[in-house]
């Protein structure tokens, strides 16, 4: 069992000010410090204001993505050394829509993941299955592939670092969340394989969060169970009243 994490993927919401006065709502509003540790990942643009307010906080910030490599003629990119220059602790690697619509492959994904870890930036790093995967039986083909190649090569005290985000891509977005059993089914297989990768006691330290459609009401049963260790969530944390019953569930 890993330590509780709860992140908010605002993903390509917010203007400045609108991010502004939602951060400045969850401060206010995040009363289970003991228990959960609260990430909120807004768009590049927002990052550096955005900590401005979090930054003596309880609430950590995290960016959506950054690129391979340090610095150079690589227009419009973002490099690790620039999300840890305004305060990111974390950074979301291989979500899904990078995936989908940027093709992002488990194996360019492992060097995000790696030159985010050599840049003291924890990475949550997403897996899951389509719909069609589900649905023709791939789901532990597909998530087996992902997590071997994503995370081929990190070394052991690395990998103890690595933040893993379960997010079933026919749940993003959709309003159909994983059961709770479905969930935790690949929760405790995705631990397995880390198991065989690195050993128990690295894989158990590993959080390993659920994403996909989590709302106030769903949370409280996935968080129950054994292998989730937290959640990753899109739309919910959209709006303070939702993210906060979230956080503090
Ligand atoms: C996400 O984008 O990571 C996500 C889980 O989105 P949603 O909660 O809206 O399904």
């Amino acid at each position: 069992m890993g330590k509780m994490i709860i992140a908010g993927n605002w993903k390509m919401n917010k203007d400045l000010d609108e991010a502004v006065q939602l951060v400045e709502k969850l401060k206010k509003g995040f009363k289970n410090k003991n228990k959960v540790e609260v990430v909120i990942c807004p768009s590049f643009t927002n990052l550096s204001s955005v900590n401005e307010i979090v930054k003596d906080s309880d609430i950590m910030l995290g960016a959506q993505n950054m690129y391979t490599e340090e610095k150079g003629a690589y227009t419009g990119e973002i490099s690790a050394s620039m999300l840890k220059s305004v305060g990111c602790k974390y950074v979301i690697v291989g979500h899904s829509e990078r995936r989908q619509y940027f093709n992002e492959t488990n194996s360019f994904l492992n060097k995000k993941v790696k030159v985010a870890l050599e840049n003291n930036l924890i990475p949550i790093y997403c897996v899951g299955e389509t719909l069609e995967q589900r649905e023709s039986g791939k789901v532990e083909k597909v998530i087996k592939e992902q997590i071997e190649d994503g995370l081929k090569g990190v070394s052991l005290e690395d990998l103890k670092k690595v933040v893993v985000a379960y997010e079933p891509v026919w749940a993003i977005g959709t309003g159909k969340t994983a059961t709770p059993q479905q969930a935790n089914d690949v929760h405790f297989f995705i631990r397995k394989l880390l198991k065989a990768m690195a050993n128990e006691a690295v894989a158990d330290y590993i959080s390993i969060l659920y994403g996909g459609s989590v709302t106030p009401e769903s949370c409280r049963e996935l968080m129950s169970k054994s292998d989730i260790d937290g959640a990753l969530v899109g739309g919910a944390s959209l709006k303070a009243d939702s993210f906060a019953e979230i956080i503090n569930y």
